[in-house]
């Protein structure tokens, strides 16, 4: 990937960032996912749409680091959680230096859900103090949404996820240790509980969704579904930034008639 921060010389990222002036991050977990899906998914499914957004945008991918907010994951082995404070300030001194260096504008692509008030908070701060506009893709909602129709469920471990990473790299998915599908009594209702955009409740440890620390369908995914994953959700994220920009641009139009 020739976008990529890190894999960029010093000169290319000066130039790089002269050109485009947008970062695009990937914000994921390091987290258990049950006993198919690897600790990372979701940090690979973010890192995936990130990277073909920032390719499609031709916007700089600035990595980010791997582990995200995730106490819920608390015993499981392979999970690792940053405190709150910690990740806001990795976060905050990431996009700072990246602001320093040209950023106009800031794409954040987040594979997890404990992420997101940290994201919100730094975005909302760091916006209000520098030139800057920021923008807070929730990839895994956008995937939600979008395969929904074909059967697809966001669940911990379930059908989107494992197609996710079948997407990122398929030898990482142990499709015959998932067994069958499972739907333990009231999991999708606390999952749609704590997602509600109005009223919501919360949860502090993953076996209040289900036992097994994740439920759901994984045979859903197969490699032929996965092939075009990262091209429909990242379609997905990048309409959605359409509708950002174009909000901002209609408000712009009108303050300049405004003053005129
Ligand atoms: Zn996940």
């Amino acid at each position: 990937m020739s976008n990529d921060l890190a894999r960029m010389t010093s000169p290319e990222a000066r130039e790089a960032m002269a050109r485009s002036k947008v970062v695009v991050l990937p914000i994921g977990s390091i987290e258990q996912h049950g006993p198919h899906l690897p600790n990372g998914t979701d940090t690979m499914a973010a890192e995936l749409v990130a990277a073909e957004v920032a390719d499609r945008l031709d916007a700089v991918y600035a990595p980010f680091c791997p582990y995200g907010v995730t106490p819920i994951h608390a015993g499981h082995p392979g999970s690792v959680t940053l405190r709150r404070e910690t990740f806001e300030a990795l976060l905050e001194d990431v996009c700072t230096e990246l602001i320093k260096a040209g950023a106009e504008t800031v794409i954040l692509v987040n594979w997890h859900e404990g992420n997101i008030s940290s994201m919100n908070a730094v975005a909302t701060d760091l916006q209000d103090r520098h030139d800057v506009t920021f923008i807070a893709a929730q990839a895994c909602y956008t995937a939600q949404r979008l395969y929904r129709e074909d059967g697809g469920e966001l669940t911990h471990g379930g059908g989107i996820e494992t197609l996710a990473i079948l997407a990122y790299d398929a030898s990482l998915v142990k499709a015959d240790r998932a067994g069958e599908p499972t739907r333990p009594a009231g999991a999708l209702e606390m999952d749609e509980m704590r997602r509600s955009p109005e009223v919501y409740g919360f949860i502090t440890d993953v076996t209040e969704l289900a036992d097994d620390g994740w439920y759901g369908n994984p045979q859903w995914a197969s490699v032929e579904r996965s092939k075009d994953f990262t091209d429909v959700v990242a379609s997905g994220v990048l309409a959605g930034i359409d509708v950002v920009v174009n909000a901002r641009r209609i408000r712009a139009t009108n303050e300049s008639k405004e003053k005129k």
